[in-house]
């Protein structure tokens, strides 16, 4: 059974168990149906109100005629060779898109997703901050990519565990259709969701605590035990420090980590770095930081890209240890990851070598990350939605097909499309009529060409045999 995706019908996504309640009160004022729509779409993964087997089917029924369940729906997809990491092109109900990405793990798998389309913080070193601000992703956007993620990984583990007596790669197996989770039908009814849960970290485009409400919402939601349960140590939140929402943020009592992209030990280089740094000095972001840890009690994570030349010193490492040490705090660094654009080099392995040896005696603990998905674009600071990644993986299949798919998705019953079969024979109609007229024989002419959209032979509609049409057109030629 398909979804509904009119713009007509109202969506759920994104509203807790009391503001479903509210909102589907003409149709079902039974406080207790909000609570079952959640847990079906949250922690079952169903997102078509027929497949909702515990309500009533009337209820079903008024349900989907009104509200919808709205996934963003997917473009394209890129999986690495090199680990199982895929990166997932999503479109949004407005055209606008956004990436996500899904980086496998061998307990729990880790959903990296994006919380505005573009930025408006212009980081040096990434590239969806070379791509400008388009707007704030609303909770329901936010909500969608971790539902949609969920379903890729769920599909990911199964094609592992499934032998493959064809041969054939898992990334093979995967279909354009099979990608969509939003389509179900009445063989889904089965929950097959693992417990095995997830992470999510909002690293993805934007910056969340731009984004404040909308973030924070979202966090709600998938903390909440009738849905997706996910614990606060399960959730980090990644911001290039904006000391106010980092205090309001520790105030939410939410238990989520907090990750401070810091990127520079002065406020110099790192107003170079981060435009951000010219509004949010150091020594306030700093504060606010220390202002996190005490409220939630947990290590804040100090994020270090290591750029070639320009902050990969010893002296810049030292200055790390001096700020590492004011603070419960680990450290991770992350060499470069190169994108178009970007005009920064990541440093030698030589560099990051002195580097660490300069922080790990002195520093917490430190760990030097490796970024999983940099050949697919997909590592740190290197989504970006406005070029297309013709990189080895793409599949061109799907990226031909699936754009449509999404459109189609998208689009509503609109009246033209009811309409224009109507229109085409009205306008047929008044061209014949006009022939006839100028002619003043009556009955179609003959059209040998091919239908639009049609195969096979041409249509014909005269009833006149083309070998005599043609025999009189060669009779009339000089
Ligand atoms: S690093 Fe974060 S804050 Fe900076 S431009 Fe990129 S997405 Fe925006």
């Amino acid at each position: 059974m398909q979804v509904t995706t009119s713009r007509k019908h109202k969506d759920i996504l994104g509203l807790d168990p009391q503001e479903i309640a509210a909102l589907i009160e003409p149709v079902s004022p039974k406080t207790y149906t909000s609570r079952q729509i959640f847990g079906w779409v949250y922690a079952k993964g169903v997102y078509d109100f027929y497949c909702m087997h515990n309500l009533s089917k009337p209820l079903r029924r008024a349900l989907s005629s009104k509200f919808t369940i709205r996934l963003p729906a997917l473009v394209r997809s890129v999986s690495s060779h090199r680990e199982r990491v895929s990166k997932y092109l999503l479109s949004l109900s407005d055209r606008s898109s956004i990436e996500c990405v899904l980086i496998g793990m061998r307990d729990k798998d880790t959903f990296c997703v994006s919380t505005q389309v573009g930025c408006r913080f212009g980081c040096a070193f990434c590239a969806t901050g070379r791509m400008g601000f388009e707007r704030n992703l609303s909770a329901s956007e936010i909500l969608g990519q971790v539902l949609f993620l969920r379903s890729a990984s769920e599909r990911d583990r199964q094609l592992v565990q499934r032998p493959f007596l064809d041969g054939a790669r898992p990334d093979k197996l995967k279909s354009a259709e099979d990608e969509s989770p939003g389509r179900q039908d009445e063989s889904s009814l089965a929950p097959t969701l693992s417990p095995r849960g997830f992470n999510v970290v909002f690293m993805g485009m934007g910056e969340p605590l731009d984004n404040y409400e909308n973030t924070v919402k979202a966090i709600r939601i998938m903390q909440h035990p009738d849905g997706l349960a996910i614990g606060g140590r399960r959730i980090t939140v990644s911001t290039c420090g904006i000391p106010a929402k980092i205090k309001r943020l520790a105030r939410e009592d939410l238990g989520v980590g907090l990750a401070l992209s810091l990127n520079a030990t002065t406020d110099e280089l790192r107003t170079k770095l981060t435009p951000a740094g010219r509004q949010f000095p150091l020594k306030r972001v700093l504060e606010a930081t220390r202002y996190f840890a005490e409220k939630s009690g947990r290590r804040i994570t100090l994020e270090y890209v290591l750029i070639a030349g320009i902050n990969d010193r010893p002296s810049d490492a030292k200055r790390l240890v001096s700020i590492a040490s004011s603070l419960p705090c680990k450290i991770n660094l992350i060499a470069l990851n190169s994108s178009p654009g970007v005009k920064l080099e990541p440093p030698s392995d030589e560099a990051v070598r002195r580097f660490v040896q300069v922080l790990y005696p002195r520093a917490p603990t430190v760990t030097l990350r490796k970024s999983k998905g940099s050949d697919i674009m997909a590592a740190c600071g290197q989504l970006r939605t406005d070029i297309a990644p013709d990189k080895p993986g793409v599949d061109k299949r799907r990226r031909e097909k699936v754009p449509e798919r999404a459109r189609s998705r998208a689009r509503t019953h609109t009246p033209r499309r009811r309409t224009e079969p109507n229109k085409r024979r009205g306008r047929a109609r008044g061209e014949r009529e006009d022939r006839q007229a100028r002619t003043g024989r009556r009955g179609r002419a003959t059209d040998n060409r091919r239908a639009p959209g049609r195969t096979g032979a041409p249509h014909r509609t005269s009833k006149r045999p083309p070998t005599a049409r043609t025999s009189t057109r060669r009779g009339r030629s000089p």
